[in-house]
């Protein structure tokens, strides 16, 4: 069953955040409508929903497995100040936790910069763009796509890495519970203070004290993720004892033996 929009704004206590909601039943990527939508004026807090998506998309281009009416696939408007727009990256994934917290108690986790992990396993993945002209924000995409009742044996292409919410919890999930209380935390943390987004979010962080590999463009930096600094960037200590540090956005990162 599609989702049911009055149950989803009864679990609301947002002022702005999914106030609006643009619910499509398919389309291509909720990132390609709310850029048309916010470029045509989408109020701050305007969500953008879809049952189904043909070709979601992830980081680098990369596909976002959307099957239909099982998991949520939306993305929020935002017209941040320029200050505010490196800790979106932040805000994201750790509003999920939250709410994955929330609703069927669940201790998910997060890859650096903004996976979501059960375990090894993906249980939703981000993707934030901005456009930007000088110093002028004119608008921010938090793209989230969320795993609720997806049953990963299903799609055999992300069956060995991908866990969702019914998976762990062993009980089918309400969509609709779990994006109105994704769309309060996601409020309360985009209001909430820089200091406090970016301690809250490192302590939900799987990667530091990791072994790991960056890929940066074609080269690939090997070491320590020994920690991350106030704006989120990756401090990795490297073999030779020296550090380099790595803005979110710009990298890819694998654990030692990955791909
Ligand atoms: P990674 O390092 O895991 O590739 P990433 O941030 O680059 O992380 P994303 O761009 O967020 O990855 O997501 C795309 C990847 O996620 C795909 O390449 C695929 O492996 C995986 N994936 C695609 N659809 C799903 C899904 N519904 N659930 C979990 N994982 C998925």
């Amino acid at each position: 069953m599609p989702l049911d929009l009055e149950q989803i704004e009864a679990g609301l206590t947002t002022r702005k955040v999914g106030r609006s909601i643009i619910h499509e039943m398919v389309c291509d990527s909720t990132m390609n409508i709310a850029r048309s939508e916010a470029q045509d004026g989408a109020s701050h807090g305007t969500v953008v929903l879809a049952e189904e998506q043909t070709s979601g998309r992830g980081r680098f281009g990369r596909s976002w497995t959307s099957p239909p009416e099982t998991n949520l696939y939306l993305t929020l408007i935002v017209r941040p100040p320029l200050e505010r727009l490196r800790s979106l990256t932040m805000i994201a994934p750790l509003a999920v936790c939250q709410a994955a917290e929330d609703v069927v108690n669940l201790n998910a986790r997060i890859k650096w910069p903004n996976d979501v992990l059960v375990g090894e396993r993906k249980l939703a993945g981000i993707l934030v763009e901005t456009e930007v002209s000088g110093q002028d924000v004119r608008f921010a995409l938090i793209g989230i796509g969320l795993n609720v009742n997806l049953d990963v044996d299903r799609a055999p292409e992300i069956a060995q890495i991908a866990t969702s919410l019914m998976r762990e919890s062993g009980r089918r999930v309400s969509r609709e519970e779990t994006l109105a209380a994704l769309l309060n935390r996601l409020e309360e943390l985009y209001e909430s203070p820089a200091a406090a987004i970016v301690e809250a979010w490192r302590s939900r962080l799987e990667t530091l004290g990791r072994h790991v590999k960056l890929s940066l463009g074609d080269n690939v930096y090997e070491g320590v993720a020994e920690d991350v600094d106030d704006v989120g960037s990756l401090v990795l200590r490297r073999p030779d004892g020296s550090t380099m540090t790595f803005e979110a956005g710009e990298v890819s990162l694998r654990d030692p033996g990955g791909a």
